[in-house]
């Protein structure tokens, strides 16, 4: 095995009877994780966190530093940065205080309270969208908004479509991803809002239902939604889910595709996903298990293919158990095999193993999520990988382009 850290530098008239079905719809179903109002005149404080960016890494500060590149480890941070939720509260005390901002301890009236608390900012939202759309339009053109399903690619910015950074700039309202990289949010016009809808381990969560309905809400009040998906919105991004409940509705959905991580952390380690005499052909597999086990959905069997490249997303869990089932099918122990966390970010850290040893050393080297896994001979077509120092860590500066 050979380790490689690398490191990257890096509408409108708004009718009153609209607020029926907003309100009876947010008291009823809804909590928004955050809401980050970007208007001056309407929040204290505007500022986006940003990470600094980097020109020279030390992988190993990486290693030890608790920032992710991405949306979904600063929501706290974020909503006292933005005097909005949670105030002068951390995640730690978040269940339990406080003087200030009291929250009960059982989760559906933790539900109750959030959006007691975040009322008044969506009806100040609400507000603006209606006069802007009234400036934009006049009275009596009125009509359902877009919504627009953007990829963002695996988190560097200069991933970004040119149509998805149009999107992004122009956008009234976003609605973010926890697999959202801050380097793409801060890309986000000052005047728009932007609501993080993603999932934050342990609390918190938003159903895929309830996301729906915000989308729906929104779009019904005629704002331009921007729905912010890391990597592909139609690559494991459930994106095909969101588009049938809005055009179900009658809401005209625009998808504009994002680099998966499979394309993006492959040019980023220089591996062909396919090469002609060595992989003829790629497949992408979910890790999931179906009861959060460990076993993968998929079938181990017609995945043990030696001509073809499989790319596992969401794999860490179920990673012991698929490699065990690829080989007994009869995938080579020494394939070549690499594991890819917050790849294409500062914080990328890379680990080459053969398939046999893969599991093993990502527990060694502790990769979190999210974590890429690519198996099959391209592996080894990489710069980096370096199968004269197995059993040594070795140490790969990021090229830069
Ligand atoms: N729509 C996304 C995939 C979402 S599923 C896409 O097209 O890429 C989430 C999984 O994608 C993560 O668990 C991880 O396996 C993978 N992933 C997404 N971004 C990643 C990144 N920057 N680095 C490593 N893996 C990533």
């Amino acid at each position: 095995m050979h380790k490689v850290e690398t490191g990257k530098p890096r509408e409108r008239a708004f009718q009153d009877w609209v607020w029926i079905p907003i309100f009876a719809f947010f008291f009823g179903s809804i909590t928004v994780m955050a809401l980050v109002s970007r208007l001056p005149s309407l929040s204290s404080s505007r500022t986006h966190l940003r990470k600094p960016k980097i020109s020279s890494v030390n992988p190993v500060s990486y290693i030890q530093c608790s920032t992710s590149p991405f949306t979904e480890k600063h929501s706290i941070e974020r909503y006292q940065r933005d005097n909005w939720l949670y105030k002068n509260i951390t995640s730690t005390k978040l269940q339990q205080q406080s003087s200030f901002c009291p929250l009960p301890s059982d989760s559906s009236s933790i539900r109750d309270y959030d959006i007691a608390l975040q009322l008044p900012e969506l009806k100040k939202l609400l507000q603006v969208l209606k006069e802007k759309r009234e400036n934009e339009v006049g009275i009596g053109k009125r009509g359902p908004g877009n919504v627009f399903l953007v990829g963002t690619g695996p988190g560097d910015p200069e991933l970004l479509t040119i149509k998805a950074l149009r999107v992004i700039q122009s956008a009234d309202l976003l609605l973010y991803d926890r697999l959202v990289s801050n380097d793409v949010l801060d890309l986000v016009s000052p005047d728009a809002r932007l609501l993080y809808v993603g999932k934050t381990a342990g609390y918190h969560s938003r159903t895929q239902e309830e996301i729906h309905e915000l989308l729906l809400s929104f779009a019904e009040a005629g704002a331009t939604v921007v729905r912010l998906k890391g990597g592909d919105p139609l690559v494991f991004g459930r994106g095909g889910e969101e588009m049938d409940f809005l055009q179900r509705q009658g809401i005209a959905v625009k998808i504009i595709p994002g680099i998966t991580s499979a394309s993006g952390i492959a040019a980023e380690l220089g591996i062909p996903l396919t090469h002609r005499g060595v992989a003829n052909s790629v497949r992408f597999l979910t890790g999931h298990s179906k009861n959060g086990g460990t076993d993968p959905l998929f079938v181990a069997e017609s995945a043990a293919d030696p001509d073809s490249t499989l790319v596992i997303y969401m794999g860490l869990s179920t990673l012991p158990s698929l490699a065990s089932k690829l080989m007994c099918h009869g995938l080579p122990p020494n394939t070549p095999a690499v594991a890819v966390e917050r790849g294409t970010t500062p914080q990328q850290r890379t680990v080459f193993a053969e398939l046999k040893d893969l599991s093993k050393e990502i527990s060694l080297h502790q990769l979190v999520s999210p974590t890429l896994i690519m198996i099959g001979k391209v592996v080894a077509l990489s710069p980096l990988w370096k199968p004269s120092t197995f059993g040594d860590l070795a140490f790969a500066e990021k090229k830069t382009f």
